[in-house]
């Protein structure tokens, strides 16, 4: 298999012949989308128009799937048998955690949080780099062509952790959206991390800053925007929040952090701070068109009302929710309500191996289970994993929905396979039904994943990493014990 090392612009990719599922305005049974650059050029229904043979220059083979030596200028992808979907967002992660998977299986959070602590004080940039390498690789795989990242802890003297996991997504090639996380809330100040993994509130502000200045791009095709994101009501003060929110308004960036996931949280939230989680982020500033909150399962009417008025958004995370016994969210009613719901898959420590794609039907299933079977359908489900996560990430004018002008993240199902191709809506196929295999992912226009398998980092060398990121953190607890 050939690796991609080189991530030229392609000049022209046309797509033919490919069930085209926009989000935005109807769907195309069979149509076409051309990429210019790294934009979607034009996309409809039927052969592209004005397309002659040698309008496209280079290679006229139909199929290239597979064939890495086709990506270069004038590259056709024959998409017969496959939906085309705009690229998956994924907007809740903590990378790190995937040198964690298997862990205090049976605890509610603030169990599997307290048994896990001591273990992530341990990680270096090594370790970081590693599981960020499997957690995106991870990702790509499942249709994701923009991932959040929340990272939260940075234990003292273990390298440059941030930029560990910038290097990774540089790597794999998605579009990354680091969170740059924060505790400075220890045990011995009423909060529930140990003091050996908060830092001090100056130290966090400055890290914070530096890693805006240094690696946040704001323009249209960026593929690295920095967002600040102290931990949670229970691991931060109130003046880390609002100095966090005052810094990320100074410089333009979104905001995120975890909201109202277990009802532990409503009860530590009452009892220290005498209200609900959600009244406590309006008090400290927190509600905005630039805020976007993860989990936000444990809301009442009030607190609906507020992330819609507000234009606060969302990032649901089922898997995780269901393995920690959390709850489910009211995803059916917020939107109902005019709230922004994402998809995320949350840290991998708590949703083991979860691909995205998948969430869209875990979501799907959750909400029905709640309200019935109306709740949430195929096509509401892959909005909330496409542009609703462009909308929390605040990228819906570039992202979420195939539409000349957008930037061309892509993902093609291939839903043609000998028991896929018996479900009669293909949209139904990806998401009523397990993860369809992938023809192609595309990032601008660039290949990321073709024939299902990773091309821009050999696939093996990705689980490799997040394997032995995995060894070696249990190398570094076992040392520090000693
Ligand atoms: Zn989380």
């Amino acid at each position: 298999m050939t690796v991609l090392t080189e991530t030229a612009l392609t000049e022209t990719v046309l797509i033919e012949n490919v069930h085209i599922a926009p989000v935005a305005g109807p769907e195309i049974e069979s149509g076409y989308i051309r990429i210019e650059g790294d934009r979607i050029a034009a996309l409809g229904a039927g052969p592209a128009p004005g397309d002659v043979a040698g309008d496209i220059a280079g290679d006229m083979a139909g199929d290239m799937v597979g064939d890495a030596a086709g990506y270069a200028a004038g590259t056709r992808i024959d998409g017969t048998g496959c939906l085309a979907t705009p690229g998956l967002v994924n907007t809740h992660h903590h990378l790190y955690q995937w040198a964690t998977q298997g862990f205090a299986q049976e605890a509610t959070l603030f169990e599997w949080l307290v048994a896990l602590y001591p273990v992530w004080a341990a990680m270096d940039a090594e370790v970081v780099s590693g599981a960020a390498t499997a957690g995106l690789g991870w990702l790509a795989l499942s249709g994701c062509t923009t991932s959040s990242d929340h990272h939260y802890l940075f234990p003292k003297g273990r390298g440059d952790l941030f930029a560990a996991e910038v290097e990774a997504a540089r790597r794999i090639g998605i579009r990354f959206h680091p969170a740059r996380g924060s505790m400075d809330r220890g045990e011995s100040k009423g909060g529930l991390p140990p003091d050996v993994v908060v830092e001090e509130l100056d130290d966090i502000l400055a890290a914070t800053a530096e890693a805006v200045d240094a690696y946040h791009d704001p323009s249209f095709s960026s593929m690295l925007r920095v967002a600040v994101a102290p931990c949670s009501p229970f691991s931060c003060s109130g003046e880390l929040m609002t100095e966090s929110a005052a810094l990320a308004r100074a410089k333009g960036v979104r905001l995120h952090t975890h909201v109202a996931e277990t009802l532990d949280e409503d009860e530590h939230c009452l009892e220290q701070f005498g209200m609900r989680p959600v009244d406590y982020m309006e008090k400290l500033g927190w509600l905005g068109p630039d805020v976007w909150f993860a989990h936000a399962v444990h809301l009442d009417d009030a607190d609906i009302g507020k992330l819609a008025a507000t234009g606060t958004g969302s990032a649901h995370c089922p898997s995780s929710n269901g393995r920690l016994g959390a709850g489910i969210a009211r995803v059916s009613e917020m939107l109902r309500r005019g709230a922004n719901v994402g998809l995320g898959v949350d840290g991998s420590a708590s949703s083991e191996l979860t691909p995205l794609a998948g969430e869209m039907r875990q979501a799907l299933l959750f909400q029905r289970a709640r309200y019935g079977p109306q709740a949430l359908t195929a096509r509401q489900a892959l909005e909330l994993a496409t542009l609703g996560g462009a909308r929390n990430l605040g990228r819906q004018s570039e992202l979420g929905t195939l539409e000349p002008g957008k930037l061309a993240d892509i993902a093609l199902w291939r839903v043609d396979g000998p028991f896929t191709a018996a479900v009669a809506d293909p949209v139904c196929a990806l998401v009523f039904g397990p993860q369809p295999p992938l023809a192609r992912v595309l990032v601008g226009g660039r290949t990321v994943v073709a024939d299902g398998e990773l091309r821009s980092v050999a696939q093996d060398e990705a689980g490799r990493a997040g394997a032995e990121a995995h060894r070696r953190l249990m190398g570094l607890v076992r040392s520090r014990a000693d």
